[in-house]
């Protein structure tokens, strides 16, 4: 049985004062490690490691911060296959998405190895008579890092490389249920040469995040996770006067026009529904047919729904993996019986999947449902799984009225052959990230990652300038180096000539 630890002030630290959480294998259901979780003390610890390192990492020569950023890039991609190895056993999705996820994590790095630019201020010669001004950009302090069992490398690398380039130090709670990638990554930066207490990690739960939120050397806090966590953590982190982003949950919507190809919706439906068994923030969850384009849309995304084959992620051949835990996988599928209850059409019922290989694992096939309406709750909730409806609906004023009274808002997609609705699809759609003939738009890390409404509280989105401009303050000088004789003081506001 694997034992997880902490990693603290640059080395491992054992320690269960929180009590211990256990990780499972999803493709089998044996349970194969044991997590410590911290309490207010332990993370005590952690925090005054990375405010003791923030005294001297905040103000580390920029070319430095650089340099190491560069070494843990090249340490990343030369561990790449071991960091998706740990993300696909803990969390059950396919290997080859395992590599995507720490992938598109790497991009962030790269991202911030461009720190000497990304903070470059303005300036401004002669704003006044013989008065220059200029800006800058300062780290905020200790920040928290608190990250959600779906993307465990991914999602703290879209925090945690850019908050320390700015000269911010950082302690990472990453989900319990996966939480060993989160340690290998802190491990590789400390062989990078990241100075010790810079990025430190603690495990936990709800008790671990509280005493993060409130602890008072913690100056600003990055959340993401479901919308209700999200939602009280903005608003705890809020109270205690830190800075706080928490992006939340997602139901995202695909709309198809009556002129798309079909065939490529179809294909990129059942990618979006799908892959990593629809544990994605930016999944599809909610296709939108307009027009009349349902019946053979639908028969299409049935046919290739049928035929995909769930496996364990080792399994060169496998298109899909388990749910993370039993748990989830019991409380995703009961929404077949609630969508049938409701009067939606279960077109594709996963629920009977079996793979030889793990009799007990938390295996969901795909599974479509259509008719669906949106009073139902197999719409209104985030399922999080492999559960794909489909609404009806006459025309694209129709959909984006149906994305609108959504209270999610993260990604929406349109495919359609026309430029004139997918302009005003951009324009009039309520979400943060759009997609046109894309069916899943994340960003690249050089722009930023959040959604609208109940899928962000907070006003900043993760990475690219977004993320520079949350992880530090701005500051703006005055500067004035006065020669030869003065004019008499003036007791009057400074006028600007
Ligand atoms: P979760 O909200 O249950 O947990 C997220 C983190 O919060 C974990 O570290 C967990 O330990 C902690 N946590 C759980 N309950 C808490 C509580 N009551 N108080 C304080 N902390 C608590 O989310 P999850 O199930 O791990 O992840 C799936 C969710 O994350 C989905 O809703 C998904 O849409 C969302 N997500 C969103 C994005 C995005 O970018 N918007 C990205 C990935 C995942």
């Amino acid at each position: 049985m694997k034992q997880i630890s902490h990693w603290i002030g640059g080395r491992r630290v054992q320690g269960a004062p929180g009590g211990r959480g256990e990780v499972f294998d999803p493709a089998t259901g044996a349970v194969t490690g044991s997590v410590d979780f911290a309490d207010g003390p332990l993370v005590d610890q952690a925090v005054l490691a990375a405010a003791e390192a923030f005294t001297s990492w905040s103000t580390v020569p920029l070319i430095r911060r650089a340099t190491i950023l560069f070494a843990y890039r090249q340490l990343v991609v030369e561990h790449l296959d071991e960091l998706a190895a740990l993300v696909a056993a803990e969390h059950g999705k396919l290997v080859a998405d395992a590599k995507g996820e720490v992938q598109r994590g790497l991009e962030v790095v790269e991202f911030a190895c461009g720190i000497p630019h990304l903070l470059k201020g303005e300036h401004s010669v002669q704003v006044s008579t013989g008065i220059d001004s200029h800006s800058l950009r300062q780290p905020l302090g200790v920040v928290a890092g608190i990250t959600p069992f779906n993307f465990p490398a991914m999602v703290p690398m879209w925090m945690f490389p850019l908050a320390v380039a700015c000269g911010n130090t950082f302690v990472l709670k990453p989900s319990e249920k996966d939480p060993s990638a989160s340690v290998r990554l802190a491990e590789l930066f400390s062989e990078a040469g990241l100075p010790d207490g810079v990025f430190n990690v603690v495990h936990g739960d709800a008790t671990t995040v509280h005493a993060l939120l409130t602890h008072p050397r913690v100056a600003a806090v990055s959340f993401v996770g479901s919308t209700p966590v999200a939602k009280s953590v903005h608003e705890a982190a809020g109270r205690a006067g830190k800075r706080v982003q928490a992006l939340g949950g997602a139901k995202n919507h695909m709309v198809v026009m009556p002129d798309a190809d079909l065939e490529v919706a179809a294909d990129a439906a059942v990618s979006a529904a799908y892959g990593s068994a629809g544990e994605r923030c930016m999944a599809v969850s909610a296709l939108v047919a307009v027009g009349g384009v349902a019946d053979d849309l639908v028969a299409a995304i049935a046919k290739r729904a049928q035929s995909l084959r769930v496996g364990p992620a080792d399994d060169p051949d496998a298109e899909m993996g388990p749910l993370v835990t039993a748990e989830h996988r019991r409380r995703v599928a009961s929404y077949l019986d609630v969508a049938a209850e409701e009067g939606a059409e279960v077109v594709v019922d996963g629920r009977g999947v079996q793979v030889a290989d793990g009799p007990d694992g938390f295996w969901l096939g795909p599974c479509l449902v259509d008719r669906v309406t949106p009073s139902m709750r197999v719409y209104r909730d985030e399922i999080f799984g492999p559960v794909l409806s489909v609404v009806r609906v006459e025309n694209l004023s129709d959909a984006l009225e149906l994305l609108a009274r959504n209270p999610y808002g993260n990604g929406a997609a349109i495919f359609t052959g026309s430029g004139a609705a997918a302009r005003r699809f951009e324009l009039e759609a309520t979400a943060g990230m759009i997609g046109v003939n894309v069916a899943i738009p994340v960003p690249v890390a050089f722009y930023s990652f959040g959604g609208w409404k109940d899928s962000l509280f907070g006003d900043v989105h993760v990475h690219g300038l977004e993320g520079v401009r949350f992880y530090t303050r701005a500051k703006a000088v005055t500067t004035r180096w006065p020669s030869g004789p003065e004019p008499a003081p003036s007791l009057s506001f400074p006028s600007t000539d």
